[in-house]
Formats: structure tokens, C-alpha cells, sequence
């Protein structure tokens, strides 16, 4: 065992079998599809980092922000997730750099890990566009952190007008949620059932018919990937929920108490949802590899990174050339199916054979709009469905999603169906000081401002 420069080191080769080492990067649905393919070969050993010590399913985390799961219902144990496979190495730890020539990846405490190839499966951060005060002021949905504490304010905001009915003149119950893509638009809807579902029916002395979702941005169409049917179908499905829809507006301010739009009109509220984009986290930027849009790393289509031989960049962190001569698109079947694709040409490089391109299999996009509402385009013709058979569509989908990195969806089918049909789950304000916020200028109105009636 050579060591190396740093505080530690594991090395390239087992010296007593001969295995390769792969060090992967992130334990979402890239990483954990690589690994998990990985973990099936005898020839390989495979080092898995991550913040946290668990893979977040990150398309049920609105549900998780409004009450209709608990957080341990999308967040699986990587441990669990890898006991049966003893040539997989779980490890803590926060990334900080990467240096791609020597195929090293480095933690923030120091620690140097050395493989045969390294797999950078970071994923994505919120992208708040530099608009002013939203990073402070408005609460991002990207992770089971961010749930909880969504979670806490939208609880939090209703404790507060109870106590103090007057806040609700001051737009105490007015929620903004910023992007009209599907973490906005399923936010938006969930957070109108849930007010008129399950508050009205617990706060007794609260009027809570005041509570208003208000759905912003700066698009002409609320989920604009899909047809114009679809579109029409979203919107109608929100207004009916009660769901106010403002497009084509920006949003150019947050502050403590409101959000300030691009037309000169003000939302006084305590609680913003940022659904508004995402980008490559810091880490895209650290490892010193070629990036393109959105900060992505560039890889080929073996999603290998040119110029660095046994680097391989997939998922949301990447940018994958797709055969229209665009990019794939940030989505959890891209990011798994990447995952096993990478490890496969790992394999080929490992068995000296040549690495096959990465191949898509699109099995369509879909999106839940409310309990009972749901809108798929699937199969290679983009058949639209809607309503009930939508929502089963988007079961079996998210089922095999899940299937991915979890062994049983049995769980998920049931939660599917109870979802479908009865109440909701968890309320709990577990997070304080998410609750909790600072109104500062915000306490008193803006006369100069022209509010939204
Ligand atoms: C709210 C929301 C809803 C979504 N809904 C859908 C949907 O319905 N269908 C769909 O297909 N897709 C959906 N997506 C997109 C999908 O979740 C992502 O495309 C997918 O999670 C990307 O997988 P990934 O493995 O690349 O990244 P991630 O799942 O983000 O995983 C990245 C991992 O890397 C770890 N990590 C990052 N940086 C470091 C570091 N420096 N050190 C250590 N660990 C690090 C993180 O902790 C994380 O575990 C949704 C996304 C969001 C945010």
C-alpha cells in the first residue's frame, strides 16, 4: 500500500485480489445506478461518497414539504442500500475538490481517495438567477433539508395567524411559489390541497378561506415541455383549486414579508417556494473538468470527460449530448440509466473493450398537479393522458424509478393508492427556525407599492 500526500489514502489496487477501484461521487440516482451496477462484478471495489448518508428521492420531496409523507418515506439508507455487496465502501463525507489527472478526489477534512476511475455524480443546486434577496428570503425544494423546512414554515405561518389573526390582513397566508415547471406546479398544487383539505378542517378559529397560493413565472405556459392541451388542462386543474396563475412576469424582488414582481406589484407573504431552475453545484466547478451550460461538465457520449482518461461525469451534474444534438434534460430516469451506462464502460475499459454510447430510454414525462390530477405524455409517440389514468402512469413510473435503488416498491404502490384516496400524513414542525422569520421593513406595509388584489 503506497500511501499518498494528505491525511489518508485508500489505494488504486487492492494489493491481495487485484480489483479496480472506482470512487464515485454522490449517492442520488446516477450514483447509486452506477454502483449498483458495479457491485455486481467480482473484478471491481467501488469507494461511495456522500454528504448524507442516505439517497433522497427527490421527486416526492413536495410531498414531504406539505405534509403528505415523512421524510424517512423518500430517504433510503446507502448503508442499507449496499449490505449485500461487500466490495462497496459507504463513505460520509462532503467532496471539495478533485484533481481529474490523478483521479483523486478530495474531502473537505483532507482526506485523499484515489481510484482506477472516478464517477462525479454530484447533481444540482438551486438556481436562484440573481434575483434579489432570494437566496436570504426564499426557500429552495431540493433536498430532504430543504422539505423540512418548507414543511415547518408552511405549518409555522398558520400557527403564527392563528395566535395573531391580524397577520392575515398582512398576507400572512399567502403562498408564493416561484417556476411553472413540475416542482413549482406540483408544490402549487399540493399546497392548495392541503389548505383546503386539511386546514380549513383543523383551524377551527382561523379563516382560512384568506390562504392563497399564488403560482409565478416568466414563461407564457405552466409546463412547457408538454402540449398545448396539457397546458390548458394545468391551468384549469390550479384555478379550480384555487391556485392564482401569473405568467410572463418575473420576480425581482424577495424580501422577509413579500415578493416583489416585474410588473410593479407586490405579494406581501411570509413563505416563497423557489422552484424557479437549477445549476451544477460547486463541486462541477472545483474538479477543473471542461463545463458547458448551466456549469455543467461536458463528458462524450460514453459520458467519459474528453481529455481525462477513466473521469466520467452523469447525471443532473453533466451535460449529455442527446441525439438532436442537445443536451439530455435533469431527470431522475436520465440520472439512473447514465449511472448504469457509466459503470458498463468502466467495465469495458477494465476488460479492454470498447465503450458503448450512452442510449436514452424515454419512457416519458409526467407530473402530478393535485390530488387525483396528473398529467403523462408516455411511449415513443408522447400518448397524453390525464386525470386517473395519468396518475397510474405516473405510479408505474416512479415505481421503477424507485425500483432503482430500492429493492421493494410494494411500499410506494400502497403509499400510491392511499395518496390517491385518502388523508394526509405528517404534520410537524420540526424545524424552528425555518418557521420562525424576521419580517424586519417588512413589519409595515409599502404605501408606494401597488399591492395584488
Ligand atoms: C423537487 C424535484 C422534483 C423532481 N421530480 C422529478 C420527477 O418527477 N421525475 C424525474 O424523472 N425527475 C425529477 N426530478 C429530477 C431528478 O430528481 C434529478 O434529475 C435526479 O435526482 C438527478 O440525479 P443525480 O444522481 O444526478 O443527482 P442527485 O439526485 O441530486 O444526487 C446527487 C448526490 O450527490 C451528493 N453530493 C452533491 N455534492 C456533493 C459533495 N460535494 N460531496 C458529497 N456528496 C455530494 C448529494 O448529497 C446527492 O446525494 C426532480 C427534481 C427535484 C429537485
Amino acid at each position: 500500500m503506497t500511501p499518498a500526500h494528505g491525511k489518508s489514502n485508500i489505494p488504486r489496487m487492492s494489493p491481495d485480489n487485484g480489483q479496480r477501484h472506482v470512487v464515485v461521487v454522490g449517492g442520488g440516482f446516477a450514483g447509486v445506478g452506477c454502483v449498483r451496477r458495479l457491485a455486481r462484478d467480482d473484478h471491481v471495489r467501488v469507494t461511495l461518497l456522500d454528504r448524507h448518508n442516505y439517497h433522497q428521492f427527490q421527486p416526492l420531496l413536495y410531498q414531504v414539504a406539505t405534509s403528505q409523507l415523512a421524510p424517512s418515506d423518500i430517504a433510503f439508507s446507502l448503508r442499507k442500500l449496499f449490505r449485500d455487496a461487500p466490495g462497496v465502501d459507504v463513505r460520509l463525507g462532503e467532496v471539495a475538490s478533485i484533481d481529474p489527472a490523478a483521479k483523486t478526489v478530495v474531502t473537505a477534512d483532507g482526506t485523499r481517495i484515489t481510484g482506477d476511475a472516478v464517477v462525479l455524480a454530484a447533481g444540482s443546486q438551486p438556481n436562484f438567477f440573481r434575483t434579489p434577496g432570494a437566496s436570504e428570503h426564499a426557500l429552495p425544494l431540493y433536498s430532504l433539508d430543504d422539505a423540512r423546512a418548507l414543511r415547518s414554515r408552511v405549518l409555522g405561518v398558520f400557527e403564527d395567524a392563528a395566535r395573531d389573526p391580524a397577520l392575515v390582513d398582512q398576507g400572512a397566508l399567502n403562498f408564493v411559489v416561484v417556476g411553472g415547471g413540475p416542482t413549482g406546479v406540483e408544490t402549487a398544487g399540493a399546497l392548495a390541497d392541503l389548505i383546503h383539505e386539511t386546514m380549513s378542517a383543523e383551524y377551527h378559529d382561523l379563516v382560512v378561506s384568506a390562504a392563497q397560493v399564488h403560482l409565478v413565472d416568466l414563461g407564457h405556459t405552466l409546463l412547457a415541455p408538454f402540449s398545448d392541451r396539457a397546458h390548458d388542462y394545468v391551468a384549469k386543474v390550479l384555478s379550480r383549486r384555487g391556485v392564482r396563475i401569473h405568467l410572463g412576469v418575473a420576480v425581482s424582488e424577495v424580501g422577509p414579508g413579500h415578493v416583489r414582481l416585474g410588473d410593479g406589484s407586490t405579494i406581501r407573504t411570509r413563505c416563497v417556494v423557489w422552484g424557479g431552475g437549477i445549476m451544477a453545484p460547486p463541486l462541477a466547478a472545483a474538479a477543473g473538468l471542461p463545463r458547458g451550460r448551466g456549469g455543467r461538465i461536458d463528458v462524450g457520449p460514453d459520458l467519459a470527460v474528453p481529455g481525462f482518461e477513466g473521469v466520467y461525469a452523469i447525471g443532473d451534474v453533466a451535460n449529455i449530448p442527446a441525439p438532436d444534438g442537445g443536451t439530455h434534460p435533469q431527470l431522475g430516469s436520465v440520472a439512473l440509466q447514465s449511472g448504469t451506462s457509466a459503470a458498463e464502460n468502466i467495465l469495458a475499459d477494465a476488460a479492454g473493450r470498447q465503450r458503448k454510447p450512452f442510449h436514452y430510454h424515454d419512457k416519458g414525462i409526467m407530473a402530478m398537479i393535485g390530488r387525483g390530477a396528473a398529467i403523462a405524455e408516455v411511449g415513443p409517440h408522447r400518448h397524453e393522458l390525464h386525470g386517473v389514468v395519468a396518475f397510474s402512469a405516473w405510479l408505474g413510473v416512479h415505481a421503477m424509478l424507485m425500483s432503482g435503488v430500492r429493492n421493494r416498491v410494494d411500499a410506494f404502490i400502497t403509499w400510491g393508492w392511499d395518496y390517491f384516496t385518502k388523508a394526509r400524513g405528517p404534520q410537524v414542525l420540526d424545524e424552528p427556525d425555518a418557521a420562525r422569520i424576521d419580517w424586519g421593513d417588512d413589519a409595515a406595509p409599502d404605501p408606494a407599492a401597488a399591492a395584488v388584489p
